[in-house]
């Protein structure tokens, strides 16, 4: 039923064979050379129809099409996927929009957006035959990576920096994962997750570098275009570390228009923190030059993105583009996303909403527009942050 028809390098375009896990070009020597999957369009519109959708599931295997693994009985029963979107005009308002919407993928199993990645990774790694999966994390894949792992009796390793959220952390413990906690950073438990699994043999999860991947991030895409058809948003936010979120984002959305489910591709806004926006960088000047700074959102605390290239592509190929906010922004749109709209989002979570303000501010969003963020994360992965923003509670005493 998948309707894969290749593999591309996105530096030289030539076609590779489908790698086992993880890899980049074998041509190219060049770590930012990932490959694409493609798909047969015109195979997927014979079976991936209005009427066929209604009777399957509600999560991403519905569109198993467009993902480059065949689901099997006992990963229909996986939930994922399918959040909801939510309407709210006092967000709407706070924001500067005409209308506002937000998708909740803080809402997924584990609580983050990677559960649609690590539901794929970890069903093709079962189908490949691996006796463990890996990955590096700044948390979120990780308490994904577990979760999904535990779900399917996959033994899991997982790499997180000495900075990963105690919260996520305490996800992996619950879950059974293999941890260890790098005395580093994420760029560094990165480094040695690759080494570790070129050594042993394990699935390597990374998900930049794993193109399988990345086509488990793109059904939120399809799920807006499926939620929102004949109300397509104008603008689609997304807030971004390594890219593969938005890349994902944008191809899911681009496939659903070539198939007709909407009749255009709504703009899509990339949104990195202004410490560290490397992609931001490479969307204006063609090199992801690593920043010096950092910030509070450490899910995007991502200096060295392995993804920029998809990323990059895929936004312009929707005719959008990036914009940088501040922590302090960040903050503000925690709070306003939570108090106005009733989602509480960790701060990359709310990164999205934060940039839909920021370039309703600066002009490059029409205050017209019909928007949507998503919210790629719970606010229960890091309390220490929202404690911090929000301040104590008034202590009484009782009666
Ligand atoms: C991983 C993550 C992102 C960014 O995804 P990339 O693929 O690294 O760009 C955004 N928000 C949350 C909550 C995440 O966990």
């Amino acid at each position: 039923m998948s309707c894969v028809s290749g593999f591309h390098c996105v530096v030289c375009g030539e076609a590779t064979d489908a790698p086992k896990s993880a890899g980049v070009c074998p041509r190219c020597n060049d770590p930012s050379a990932v490959l694409e999957i493609s798909f047969d369009l015109d195979k997927a519109a014979r079976t991936l129809t209005p009427a066929a959708l209604a009777e399957r599931p509600f999560n991403h295997w519905r569109y198993r099409e467009l993902l480059p693994i065949e689901p099997d009985a006992k990963a229909f029963t996986w939930p994922v996927g399918w959040t909801p979107i939510l309407e709210s005009e006092r967000l709407a308002a706070w924001a500067g929009a005409r209308r506002l919407r937000v998708k909740d993928d803080g809402r997924n199993p584990t609580a983050s957006f990677k559960d649609r990645a690590s539901s794929v990774g970890v069903l093709h790694a079962l189908q490949r035959g691996a006796t463990r999966i890996a990955c590096a994390s700044t948390g979120n894949a990780a308490s994904s990576l577990a979760g999904f792992a535990a779900i399917a009796d996959l033994p899991a390793t997982i790499f997180v920096p000495a900075a990963a959220a105690e919260p996520k952390v305490a996800q992996l413990l619950v879950f059974g994962a293999d941890v260890r906690r790098v005395r580093g950073t994420y760029e560094q438990a990165y480094d040695l997750c690759s080494a570790r699994c070129a050594e042993h043999g394990w699935y390597n999860r990374n998900c930049a570098i794993n193109p399988y991947l990345v086509e488990g991030k793109k059904t939120c895409g399809l799920e807006i275009a499926e939620q929102t058809a004949g109300d397509v948003p104008d603008w689609v936010a997304v807030s971004v570390g390594d890219g593969c979120t938005i890349a994902g984002v944008a191809k899911g959305l681009i496939e659903m228009h070539r198939l007709g489910f909407i009749d255009r591709v709504p703009r899509v806004l990339g949104v990195q923190a202004k410490g560290v926006d490397p992609v931001a960088l490479a969307f204006e000047t063609g090199e992801p030059t690593p920043p010096d700074g950092t910030t509070m959102a450490d899910s995007i605390n991502v200096a060295v993105p392995r993804n920029w290239r998809k990323a990059v592509a895929r936004v312009r190929e929707t005719g959008g583009c990036f914009v940088r906010v501040s922590d302090g922004e960040i903050g503000e749109a925690m709070k306003a996303t939570g108090a106005l709209a009733g989602v509480f989002a960790e701060p990359a979570g709310a990164t999205s909403v934060a940039g839909l303000k920021r370039a309703i501010a600066d002009g490059v969003i029409d205050p017209a527009s019909n928007v949507l963020a998503v919210v790629t994360g719970n606010g229960l992965k890091d309390i220490a942050t929202a404690m911090r923003l929000c301040g104590q509670p008034t202590e009484v005493d009782p009666l």
